[in-house]
C-alpha cells in the first residue's frame, strides 16, 4: 500500500463509503446496510472503462487511499445500435469463444469445459460455444461502480490480521481500534490470490478442503489449536517465504489456497472418471493486485455495415438468394425461374396451394413494417416468406434455378463447417456490403476518396491540370508497380470495438505453469463480465463506435493470374479469380495447421486459396508497416481484413489510439513514400538474413505484425511473395523457387 490508513479516521462521521470518498479500512462506522444502494463511481473514459478499467479489475481507490474492485452498473444501449451492428456483435463473440476454446482443448485435450468457457459462453450440455442474446446487454461504457475488496486487513504494528465475508459483514463488526493492546493500523493486504480460471481470492490464512459428504469445498477458519486469529509474517522478499502464523499455537502455514470451484470440479471427476488431477492445476498463486496478471480485458472489433444481408444471408433460410448473389457478385451463369413459373408451380401443386398468397402477405407485411421502422419485425416476415419459399424448392414444386457451377454450390453446402474468419462466402458478401456502403456511397459524399481522383484535402494539385496530370502519372505508375488497380482512402469507416469479458493470469487461452522445471499447460477461462444489477441475470457487453481512416486496397487480377501462373500453381482458373477461389477453397481451419513449418512435408502442388491469400495477406502487411514507418499511425493500432475472392483488403486504424498520426495527413505529406516504401527491395530484406529467408522468410524483424494486429496469426505470409525466393515454411525443400509479385516478368 502507498498510504497507511489507520482505523479511527472518518468514523461516525455518518457518511459510509458510497457516499463519502472514506478509505475501505473504515467502512462500517456508519451501521448501515450497504448493499441497497449503488455503489460509487468513478469517472474514466469510455475506452478506458471498457478496457483497462472493466468490471473485474483491481485497482487504487481514488486518492489512493486502499484497493477495490470495479463491477458493472446499469446503461443499456440496445436501442441506439442497429440491429446489423448487434448481430455482428454476437456473430464475432461466437467467433472469439469458439477461437479461444479451439486453442485451449489444443493444447489440454482433457481439460473440463466449464474450466474453459463461463457458462454464458458455452452449452451446459456439450461444453461447446452457445451464446444465448438475452443473457447479455449491451451496455454503454459510460459508468462503472467500485467496491472495496479485497476485505481482509493486516495491523501494520503487529502483522494480526482481520477477515470479513462481505462489506455487509464489515458493516456490522467494524475493525476494532485496538489491536492486541496497542492503536490498530489496518490496511488491506494488497496481495491477492488468482487462478487462471478467472477467480480472486483475498490473501486469507485459511485453505478450501473437499468434502466427501457435500462433494463441495468449504473453508476451516480455524487453527487445529482452536485459534481463529493468524498474524502475517510478510517482511521475505519473495511469497514462497511469507507465513501466517497462529496467534494461539505459533504454528505457521505458507501462502497456499487451492482455488475451491476448481478442487471441487476436479476432485469429482477424479472420483467419477479415475482422472487423477495435481495440485498445480487447483492452488492459486499470489500476486500484487496492481499486477497486469490479475485482470486482461477481453475484446474484439469489426466493421460495421448497415446492410443486414451480411448477416442474414449466411443463414439458412437466405440460401436462395445467397446463390443469386454470388452469381451477380461473380459473373457466374444463373437460369433462374421467373416468379410467374414460380406461382404457377405452387398453385398447381395441391399441398401448397394456398402458399403463394401467405408468400405475398408475408412479403407486403415486411414492407409495412420496413416503412414504419419496425426492421425486426421486417426480418421476421421476409423469413417466413423466404422459408415458405425454400420448401417449394426443398419438396421439388418448382427448381431453384441453376447456379453454372457446381464448385460454388458445393462451397454453399460445405460452409457450415468452415472456420469463419476465413470462410471466403461470407467475406465476399461482407465485400458486396463494403463497396457499396463505404466505398461507392462514401465517395458521393465525399467520405471515401478515390487516390487517382482527388480532392483538395488529400493534394492540392487538384486545381492545376499540369500538376494534377503529373501526380495522377506518378502515383498511376507506382500502383501498377505494386500490382493494385484501385487505391481509395476511406475517412470514416465505421469501426465497432466491444469488451464482452476478462481473464486473469494470461491473456491467451493457455497459461504455461513452470514446475519443478518443466512447463505445464493449463486451460484459461474465458470469463464473462459479472451480471448487471437488474432483473434477470444479464451480463455487460461493452461497446464504442467510432469512425476511422482506412485503405482500401484492390489488385488487378491479371497481375494475379500472371504471378499464379508463373509460380505454377494448379488449375489456374480462366473464367475469374473470385469464383475459382469460391469453388476451390477447403477449410482453412481456425489453425491454419496446414500453412505452418511441416518440416518440408506440407502440401505440394500449390493451390490458388493458399497462394491468392499469401499474397494478399504479405501486401497486406506490407502496406501496414508503410502506413506506420510514413505516418506516425501507432503499428499496433493497425488492423486489417482481407477478401481473398475480391482480390482486395483494407488497413484501418483500430479503436481510439492515443497517437497523432493520421491517413490523409499521411497522404498529403507522404503519398509517394508511402507506395515507394513498399516496393522498396530493401524494406523485402531482413535483418535476420539467410535465416528467416530460409524459414519462408516471415519473421518479427520483418513482415510479421504484432498478434493482436494479424488476423492470420502471422501464419500466410513470405516476403518471397513480393520479391521471389524460397517458397512458404509449409512447402517441401524440393519446391520450386517463387517468382515475386512484384518480378518485373510477371508486372509486364
Ligand atoms: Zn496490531
Ligand atoms: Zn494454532
Ligand atoms: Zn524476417
Ligand atoms: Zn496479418
Amino acid at each position: 500500500m502507498q498510504t497507511e490508513a489507520t482505523m479511527g479516521e472518518g468514523k461516525g462521521t455518518g457518511g459510509d463509503w458510497r457516499t463519502s470518498n472514506r478509505r475501505p479500512s473504515s467502512f462500517g462506522g456508519a451501521r448501515r446496510e450497504p448493499e441497497a444502494l449503488e455503489p460509487p463511481t468513478m469517472s474514466r473514459s469510455r475506452v478506458q472503462l471498457a478496457s483497462s478499467y472493466a468490471p473485474g479489475v483491481l485497482m487504487t481507490w481514488e486518492g489512493g487511499k486502499g484497493i477495490c474492485r470495479a463491477v458493472p452498473l446499469a446503461n443499456d444501449i440496445s436501442k441506439q445500435l442497429n440491429r446489423t451492428t448487434i448481430d455482428l456483435v454476437f456473430e464475432n463473440l461466437s467467433d472469439f469463444a469458439t477461437n479461444w476454446r479451439d486453442r485451449a482443448m489444443k493444447a489440454v485435450p482433457d481439460a473440463l469445459p466449464e474450466l474453459i468457457l463461463d457458462a454464458p459462453f458455452r452449452d451446459s450440455r456439450t461444453g461447446e460455444v452457445r451464446i444465448e442474446r438475452g443473457d447479455f446487454q449491451m451496455t454503454g461504457p459510460d459508468r462503472v461502480g467500485y467496491v472495496p475488496y479485497p476485505l481482509v486487513y493486516r495491523c501494520g504494528i503487529c502483522g494480526s490480521t482481520r477477515e470479513y465475508e462481505s462489506i455487509a459483514d464489515q458493516a456490522r463488526q467494524p475493525l476494532p481500534r485496538k489491536c492486541n493492546g496497542h492503536d490498530a493500523r489496518w490496511t488491506q493486504i494488497d496481495v491477492v490470490y488468482v487462478h487462471w480460471s478467472g477467480e480472486i481470492q483475498p490473501l486469507s490464512p485459511f485453505n478450501y478442503n473437499f468434502d466427501p459428504q457435500t462433494g463441495s469445498t468449504r473453508q476451516i477458519r480455524m487453527c487445529t489449536c482452536g485459534s481463529t486469529s493468524f498474524k502475517l509474517r510478510n517482511d521475505a522478499p519473495v511469497f514462497s517465504e511469507w507465513r501466517y502464523v497462529c496467534e494461539g499455537c505459533g504454528d505457521t502455514r505458507p501462502l497456499k489456497k487451492a482455488e475451491p470451484e476448481v478442487l471441487s470440479r476436479l476432485q469429482t471427476e477424479q472420483n467419477t472418471s479415475g482422472r487423477a488431477f495435481q495440485w498445480i492445476e487447483i492452488n492459486m498463486l499470489p500476486v500484487s493486485y496492481r499486477a497486469n496478471s490479475t485482470f486482461y480485458p477481453q475484446r474484439t472489433s469489426f466493421i460495421e455495415f448497415q446492410d443486414s444481408a451480411v448477416v442474414e444471408l449466411m443463414t439458412p433460410p437466405r440460401v436462395g438468394e445467397l446463390v443469386a448473389k454470388l452469381a451477380q457478385i461473380h459473373n457466374i451463369p444463373f437460369a433462374e425461374p421467373a416468379e410467374d413459373e414460380v406461382r404457377a408451380a405452387v398453385q398447381a401443386d395441391p399441398k401448397h396451394r394456398s402458399d403463394w398468397d401467405d408468400y405475398l402477405s408475408f412479403l407486403e407485411m415486411a414492407s409495412r413494417a420496413d416503412e414504419s421502422g419496425r426492421p425486426e419485425r421486417a426480418r421476421s416476415y421476409r423469413d417466413s416468406a423466404h422459408e415458405l419459399r425454400e420448401g417449394w424448392f426443398a419438396a421439388g414444386i418448382v427448381e431453384r434455378g441453376r447456379l453454372g457451377s457446381a464448385g460454388v454450390l458445393r462451397a454453399i453446402t460445405q460452409r457450415e463447417d468452415w472456420t469463419r474468419r476465413y470462410n471466403p462466402i461470407r467475406l465476399t458478401i461482407q465485400h458486396d456490403a463494403f463497396l457499396r456502403e463505404h466505398i461507392e456511397e462514401a465517395m458521393a459524399r465525399h467520405a471515401a476518396v478515390d487516390v487517382m481522383e482527388p480532392d483538395i484535402t488529400l493534394t492540392d494539385v487538384v486545381n492545376d491540370p499540369q500538376r494534377k496530370a503529373r501526380y495522377q502519372s506518378n502515383i498511376g505508375n507506382l500502383l501498377a508497380h505494386l500490382g493494385m488497380e484501385r487505391l481509395v482512402i476511406v475517412r470514416n469507416l465505421p469501426i465497432c470495438e466491444f469488451s464482452f469479458g476478462f481473464t486473469r493470469v494470461s491473456a491467451t487461452p493457455v497459461y504455461k505453469r513452470e514446475h519443478q522445471g518443466t512447463s505445464v499447460d493449463m486451460p484459461v477461462r474465458l470469463k464473462a463480465f459479472d451480471q448487471l444489477p437488474i432483473q434477470g441475470t444479464k451480463r455487460p457487453i461493452y461497446v464504442t463506435q467510432q469512425q476511422n481512416e482506412a485503405l482500401y486496397f484492390k489488385l488487378d487480377e491479371a497481375r494475379v493470374v500472371r504471378w499464379l501462373q508463373a509460380n505454377m500453381v494448379t488449375d489456374v482458373p480462366h473464367d475469374g479469380l473470385g469464383r475459382g477461389y469460391l469453388e476451390r477453397y477447403e477449410d482453412f481451419g481456425p489453425f491454419l495447421e496446414m500453412f505452418k513449418d511441416r518440416e518440408g512435408s506440407g502440401g505440394y502442388p500449390r493451390t490458388v486459396p493458399a497462394y491468392v491469400y499469401l499474397l494478399l495477406h504479405t501486401l497486406s502487411h506490407q502496406m501496414m508497416h508503410s502506413l506506420a514507418d510514413s505516418s506516425g499511425v501507432d503499428r499496433d493500432g493497425i488492423g486489417e481484413h482481407i477478401f481473398p475472392a475480391d482480390l482486395a483488403f483494407v488497413i484501418y486504424r483500430k479503436g481510439m489510439t492515443p497517437d497523432l498520426g493520421n491517413i490523409s495527413a499521411m497522404w498529403r505529406n507522404h503519398a509517394d513514400e508511402f507506395l515507394r516504401r513498399a516496393l522498396d527491395p530493401r524494406m523485402l530484406r531482413c535483418g535476420s538474413g539467410s535465416l528467416c529467408d530460409a524459414r519462408g522468410g516471415a519473421c518479427p524483424a520483418c513482415v510479421m505484425v504484432s498478434e493482436v494486429s494479424c488476423i492470420a496469426s502471422n501464419l500466410l505470409l513470405s516476403r518471397a511473395v513480393l520479391k521471389g525466393g524460397k517458397g512458404p515454411e509449409w512447402e517441401p525443400r524440393s519446391a520450386p523457387d517463387l517468382v515475386g509479385f512484384f518480378d518485373p516478368a510477371v508486372a509486364k
